[in-house]
């Protein structure tokens, strides 16, 4: 089949794909992925998340051919999984949840066997300068079992580069990866992004996908249920925090606030939890004073991508 002669619109495209684990033993079948669809925009910095078992490794699996889909369709890079298998494995990397590598090779020989899988000619042979990328070049010849566990995880990162694929996909990268080393695995992995290549990543630290992706699918139980820019999966939640330090105590209840959320602080401030497509602040400041309230400070605090995930797998 020929490669698509300009890039896709979608550096990944699921339709449809549906996955049930057969039975085994006394276990029970698990319908893994419920015929879902997901597109993943060419050029984006894409987060999947979504609570353990939702899914997540399955989907990836699929797309790396560790994992038979029972329906569906896939495309990757616009390649078809089933009818261009080559193409579409030659179009990605990936950094599976697993730590699995040979403990007997060293990280150079892990990277030229891999390029020999993948028929990179060793003229074009990128070993060195993907091992620095990684800050792995002083350890090139090391055992792999030897490595760190932050190690072994950005050697794999390396092994899934060995052939330029346009699209990366990190599955829980960061898990056991300490603060550090995670920083070094994401400044890499951002000039990778800025390079052009698609990146997807699951993980469970919402924070970090919320600093790190443009464009956030959450999936819970099989389904996707949310699909959107970071930002304006955030801006779902039509709620704000308005946090008033009074200059003198005071002593709730508070009237005329029985339509909003009140809470104390424990630093003596109070907190009014409010619909900002019902109240403004001025309206709610206005109360405060009425309230006979003498305001020290304030501040307004939003929601973040921990308090959507929340509300959405809830
Ligand atoms: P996630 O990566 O989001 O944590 P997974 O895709 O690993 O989720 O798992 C989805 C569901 O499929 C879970 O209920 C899990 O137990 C089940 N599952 C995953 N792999 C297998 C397998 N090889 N055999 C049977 N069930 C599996
Ligand atoms: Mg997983």
């Amino acid at each position: 089949m020929l490669a698509p002669a300009s890039p896709p619109d979608f550096a990944i495209e699921a339709r449809g794909l549906d996955k049930t684990y057969r039975a085994q033993g006394k276990g029970e079948a698990v319908h893994a992925l419920k015929t879902i669809d997901l597109a993943i925009p060419r050029g984006s910095f894409f987060g999947l998340l979504g609570p353990n078992g939702a899914g997540k490794s399955t989907f990836i699996n699929i797309l790396g051919g560790l994992v038979v889909k029972s329906g569906g369709t896939a495309r990757i890079w616009g390649h078809d999984i089933d009818a261009d298998p080559m193409n579409a494995r030659g179009a990605i990397g990936i950094v599976p949840q697993e730590l699995n590598m040979d403990p007997f090779f060293s990280p150079q020989e892990t990277l030229e066997i891999q390029a020999g899988y993948y028929g990179v000619p060793k003229a074009e042979r990128k070993t060195e300068e993907i091992l620095k990328a990684v800050g792995l070049w002083d350890k090139r010849d090391a055992y792999a079992r030897t490595l760190s566990g932050g190690m072994k995880r950005r050697l794999l990162v390396a092994k899934a580069m060995v052939h330029s694929p346009p699209v990366l996909v990190l599955d829980e990268p960061t898990a056991g990866v300490d603060v550090e080393l995670r920083r070094q695995l994401w400044d890499y992995v951002r000039g990778l992004h800025a390079q052009g290549v698609t990146i997807v990543l699951t993980t469970h630290y919402l924070e970090e996908a919320q600093a790190l992706c443009d464009t956030i699918a959450i999936i819970n139980h099989g389904n996707v249920i949310a699909c959107e820019p970071t930002s304006n999966l955030i801006g779902r939640l039509d709620r704000k925090t308005l946090v008033v330090t009074p200059c003198d105590e005071i002593h709730p209840p508070l009237n005329g606030f029985e339509d909003v959320t009140f809470a104390m602080r424990n630093t003596g401030a109070f907190a009014l939890t409010y619909k900002t497509s019902e109240h403004s602040v001025e309206e709610l400041l206005d109360r405060v004073r009425r309230a006979g309230v003498t305001i020290k400070d304030l501040s307004i605090e939003e929601p973040d991508l921990e308090d959507v995930f929340v509300e959405l797998t809830a």
